[in-house]
């Protein structure tokens, strides 16, 4: 399938979903069938099994009541350490190192409590200019709140192109007043991966704590946070994990910081055996869920039940290989037949550097992709100019990517987005 020579045609998108072992799969999802979804990367589809979890959650909060917290098939009082096994084959981690509790956001804000120690001249926090905003949030607030201006002691890598990172420039910029290192996996903007075990070597060697935003790249990517030596990761599942909105998100801690105090402190991070003792001494957990806080989001929680055992039952491997093949496959159609039109790749082009998503650049972007809902295709829009496809591995087809390129170019062709106003809307 190289970039010059692709099959335009639909029989050959036919051809390649029959030979993709996984086009199984997309008959457990709810895919609508007037639409074409490419937003796997924002907000994943509802499978059956998700939805199959959920329902039987309520089920025990109906016929239990409080005494679902110990009974069932699925005691709400071990969920989250139960998820976070079940997310051990996702990061490459050990089950005490993983536990699925609160937000991407507030995961950082309690590993930050726990992990950034400022001492001495170390009192830096390194993180990049592309990271998402709610990330260098965070971070900021964690420098005010321990009297250090932002605008001194956050280091932030800067892209030479706007889109991307250069390994060489991240690791230029570690030194020893730098306490702790924050990065994306994948770049949410452009799709790319980062190399984690050059940038947690290079890291260690300065003598600084790395920890990684896995949102981008969890469920689409394999990982090997024990391998690599990462010290903490932190990710949300409503993303490739399709757990739906709002569902509760992850965090990795190494084993060799455990056990490990957390930062801030909350009864569900104590030792399950002592929780109820109730005592005004916290005895904290000696696994990763330590660093939980409050009463888990059981229903929030549930639909991950069924949505993980999927990713158990197919390995991430055959997952990253066709969602390298869909991609590959998108690439090489829009080369060939919408950069006469000003569209721009702009995600890194090789295997290894690519995400799970296309990131395309036009100066009309908002109102193409207002267009390309109206043709009942969902894309998602990044501003000022930016197009993000993700053809998902668990339930999108060739077809779908073949149907998207055909239809962006007719788009362009008839200038059908002209009848839209070239701005975003309040969520995009
Ligand atoms: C989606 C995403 C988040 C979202 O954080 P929430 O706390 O779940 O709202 C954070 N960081 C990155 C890189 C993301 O892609």
């Amino acid at each position: 399938m190289g970039k010059t020579n692709v099959d335009t045609s639909i029989e050959f998108a036919r051809q390649l979903d029959k030979e993709d072992e996984l086009s199984v799969y997309q008959h457990e999802f709810y895919r609508q069938s007037d639409t074409i979804y490419m937003d796997g990367n924002s907000l994943g589809l509802l499978s059956r099994r998700a939805e199959n979890s959920l329902f039987y959650m309520l089920d025990s909060w109906k016929t239990q009541g409080i005494d679902g917290w110990t009974n069932g098939k699925h005691p709400w009082f071990y969920l989250s350490e139960k998820l976070g096994e079940q997310s051990t084959y996702l990061v490459g981690a050990k089950k005490e190192e993983v536990i699925i509790t609160g937000s991407t956001t507030i995961n950082l804000h309690q590993l930050l409590a726990t992990f950034y120690k400022p001492n001495g001249k170390r009192t830096k926090i390194l993180a990049d200019e592309l990271n998402f905003p709610s990330d260098i949030y965070a971070i900021k607030s964690h420098l005010k709140l321990r009297g250090f201006n932002p605008e001194e002691h956050l280091i932030l890598v800067k892209s030479r192109d706007g889109h991307t990172l250069v390994e060489e420039d991240i690791i230029d910029s570690m030194t020893d007043e730098v306490a702790l290192a924050v990065f994306p996996s994948v770049i949410y903007r452009s799709g790319q991966l980062l190399d984690m075990k050059r940038i947690t070597e290079k890291a260690h060697q300065f003598g600084i704590l790395v920890g990684f935003d896995l949102c981008h790249s969890i469920g689409a990517i394999p990982h090997s946070l024990d391998k690599w030596d990462v010290d903490f990761a932190f990710w949300c599942t409503y993303k490739y994990v399709n757990g739906g909105p709002g569902s509760p998100a992850g965090i990795y801690v190494n084993e060799k910081h455990l056990p490990k105090a957390p930062g801030l402190g909350g009864w569900f991070g104590s030792d399950k055996t002592k929780q109820f003792d109730m005592d005004l001494t916290m005895n904290p957990s000696e696994t990763a869920g330590a660093l939980q806080i409050g009463t888990p989001h059981v229903l929030s929680a549930a639909p991950l039940l069924g949505s993980l055992e999927m990713f158990q039952e197919i390995g991430i491997g055959k997952i990253r290989s066709k969602s390298l093949k869909l991609t590959e496959y998108m690439m090489a159609l829009i080369d060939k037949t919408l950069i006469e039109y000003g569209f721009t790749i702009a995600n890194p082009k090789e295997d290894y550097r690519r995400g799970g998503h296309i990131y395309l650049e036009h100066p009309e972007a908002a109102r193409i992709c207002k267009t390309l809902k109206q043709e009942n295709i969902i894309p998602d829009f990044r501003p000022p100019s930016g197009i993000r496809l993700a053809p998902a591995a668990l339930y999108n087809t060739f077809e779908d990517v073949w149907h998207v390129v055909q239809v962006l170019n007719k788009i362009m062709k008839e200038e059908s987005y002209k009848k839209f106003e070239n701005k975003r809307e309040v969520v995009s």
